[in-house]
This record gives structure tokens, C-alpha cells and sequence, in this order.
């Protein structure tokens, strides 16, 4: 079964998949990924871990100087 659900981006209302939202004419978006595959999963971590580990080099680089 496919997914047909869509989140409206402007005013947040769910409707059947469509171009545009029939309530406010906004951008719509997949809510829910139907499927997430490990390798997506496992980039998503890594780059988490990448951004993190700068935020933390930068947050005692800071302290030091
Ligand atoms: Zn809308």
C-alpha cells in the first residue's frame, strides 16, 4: 500500500497526496518516510557525530583562549 498522506508546511493539515494544500494552497511534505534504510541511518549518524564533535572542538578552543 503506498503512502498518500501529506503535511501541509503552512498550516500543518494533513490531506490526501495533491500538488498543493486545498485549504491554504501551501507546499506539502511526506510526514512519515515510509522507509529508512541502514545506510541512511548510518550517514545520519556519522554526520550527527561530524557536526557535534566540531561544535564540542569549537566550544573548547574557545575556553582555552
Ligand atoms: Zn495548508
Amino acid at each position: 500500500m503506498k503512502w498518500l498522506m501529506r503535511k501541509c508546511k503552512n498550516c500543518g493539515r494533513y490531506v490526501i497526496v495533491r500538488e498543493k494544500c486545498p485549504f491554504c494552497g501551501g507546499e506539502l511534505y511526506v510526514p512519515h518516510p515510509p522507509r529508512f534504510s541502514p545506510q541512511d541511518k548510518y550517514v545520519y549518524y556519522r554526520l550527527k557525530m561530524k557536526i557535534e564533535g566540531r561544535i564540542l572542538s569549537l566550544n573548547t578552543e574557545e575556553k582555552t583562549s
